[in-house]
């Protein structure tokens, strides 16, 4: 952190070192638990624009030129590094996002895990080859990096969701410009400076903080080559279209509303503990947050009491911890979301839904100032109500009652989003059903957050994934590299053809 007069600003990274904006415009980042402002945080504009994409340029050329041996040597290291110092970044996370210690450190791991799955990428970049495909001609393919390529995360995973991607990048021999959000963006200096302990030239990893002006920076450069983006529906739409006009590769990843079905012959205590853990896990800020249950009758009332009741054991606070240790859930991020959360319980309720448990208003005694919202269940939503509709991203739970499975998949696809679902039921065959029939990108199977591992791909379907390539595993690594294929012949003397203008055919 530079200092400023009040409190530190969080800078900027390039070049391999951390540096204020030119301009000195900046933007306060708060400690969500109390409510004050810890940190102002650097945002960018032209010229700081300008030296990160010349120094990303820098270190694109060095590093696509190492070998892929000594690419993988700093990738061991930084994996290292990570593994063994992850508690001070997991501290970094709590202070500026609220979420809980235990889940900070968790959404490390699977960030950990890309880092891990990128330390082999050697096999994963590997072309192929076809011997004779003419005679004496031979065709192969090379995957290449496509150069300075950049990463817009949001600040609800300001480590993982930028370990889906740059590791990968990086491993492929790319430069990366990381442009975090601006809520949180002391995890990804952290990260910064932990490349370079770990040998990373210069330039390679650029950490450009600040709003708008930096993203549509990296939208207008020509010098960017590609655009990873993960955030809110409008705002993946406008980076996938502007980005596309701008001929870049994009992926753009968008908010989500992920649907619970619970089936009459379900393990009603299954389902309840998962709901709650999915519904109030980072105080319902994931995007695989499960935020409707359709429960299929008669199991709704015997459903919402036994989460009503889990509710009840759910302790809100400072996600640091403290002499009574660990609570369950954080506080929100910001008090204007707070409030946004808080007026779509009042949609709901004004829509004629009933609030079981309601969280508006909850305080924390001795912190006053945090933004608190108090997990919250609502049943008997009305599908045509907003509430239902639209992503709340806070812990609010909604409850449809519905009478058949085919109900509940047909809800499911009748909305925009399409990230994640879960089914819960001891019944295969209906689960097989569902993992075909219902328009979602990733599914669980009494399983109610279904991020996939490393080695198979996240991403959802309809508003929730603007692009082709989901984030990465196998479409990770073709996402960051583009392909050339090579037709090569080696004249024998002692059969060189002569000239012959023809089209060249296959013999
Ligand atoms: P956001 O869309 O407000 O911000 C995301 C990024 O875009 C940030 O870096 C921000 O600075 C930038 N940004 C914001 N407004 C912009 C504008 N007008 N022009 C250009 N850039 C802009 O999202 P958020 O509030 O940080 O994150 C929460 C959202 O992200 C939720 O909708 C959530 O569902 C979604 N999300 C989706 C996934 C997924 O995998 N699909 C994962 C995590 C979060």
């Amino acid at each position: 952190m530079i200092n400023a007069t009040d409190v530190p600003t969080v800078g900027h990274w390039i070049d391999g070192i951390a540096r204020a904006s030119a301009g000195g415009r900046t933007a306060p980042v708060f400690n969500p638990a109390t409510g004050r402002i810890t940190a102002r945080v650097a945002l960018a504009e032209g010229t700081d624009i300008e030296a990160a994409i010349a120094s990303a340029q820098r270190g694109f050329l060095q590093w696509s030129g190492y070998s892929m041996a000594k690419r993988q040597n700093v990738l061991f290291a930084f994996r290292e590094l990570l593994n063994a110092r992850k508690a001070e970044l997991a501290a970094i996370i709590t202070a500026e996002h609220g979420k809980v210690l235990s889940d900070a450190m968790g959404e490390i791991l699977r960030g950990q895990e890309v880092v891990e799955l990128a330390t082999g990428f050697p096999h994963l970049v590997k072309g192929a080859y076809s011997e004779n495909v003419s005679t004496g001609v031979d065709v192969y393919s090379l995957k290449q990096p496509l150069g300075v390529v950049g990463i817009i995360s949001p600040f609800n995973f300001p480590a993982m969701v930028p370990m889906w991607f740059f590791p990968i990048a990086i491993a492929a021999g790319n430069a990366v410009i990381l442009k975090p959000s601006e809520k949180d963006p002391s995890a990804a200096l952290w990260l910064a400076r932990l490349w370079a302990e770990a040998g990373l030239p210069d330039g390679v990893f650029t950490v450009l903080q600040g709003d708008k002006q930096a993203v549509d920076g990296l939208l207008e450069s020509p010098a960017v080559k590609s655009i990873s983006f993960v955030g809110s529906t409008p705002i993946a739409q406008y980076i996938y279209e502007t980005a596309a006009r701008n001929g870049k590769r994009v992926q753009a990843l968008g908010g989500a509303k992920n649907h619970m079905l619970v089936l009459p012959d379900a393990d009603l205590d299954l389902a309840a503990d998962q709901a709650v853990n999915a519904g109030y896990g980072a105080a319902g800020e994931r995007c695989m947050a499960v935020s409707v249950i359709l429960a299929v009758e008669p199991v709704a009332d015997e459903l919402i009491a036994r989460i009503a009741t889990r509710i009840g054991d759910l302790r809100l606070g400072d996600g640091a911890g403290g002499a009574e240790g660990e609570p369950d859930m954080g506080p929100l991020i910001t008090a204007e979301h707070r409030d946004r959360v808080s007026s779509y319980v009042d949609i709901a309720e004004q829509d004629g839904a009933r609030i079981v448990v309601d969280g508006r208003n909850r305080a924390v005694e001795g912190q006053e100032g945090g933004f608190w919202f108090g997990p919250t269940l609502i049943d008997d939503l009305p599908t045509t109500s907003r509430a239902y509709q639209e992503e709340i991203f806070g812990p609010v739970l909604q409850v449809v009652r519905i009478s058949s499975f085919q109900e509940g998949v047909d809800l499911i696809n009748s909305g925009r989003f399409g990230n994640g679902t879960a089914i819960f039921t001891n019944d295969g065959g209906a689960a097989r059903r569902f993992q075909h029939e219902v328009e979602v990108g990733m599914i669980g199977i009494n399983v109610p957050i279904p991020v996939p591992v490393a080695y198979h791909s996240f991403g959802g379907w309809k508003a929730s994934l603007f692009g082709d390539a989901k984030a990465y595993g196998v479409h990770g690594f073709d996402f960051f590299t583009r392909e050339k294929a090579v037709t090569s012949r080696w004249l024998d003397p002692a059969t060189h053809g002569g000239i012959d203008l023809g089209f060249p055919q296959n013999s």
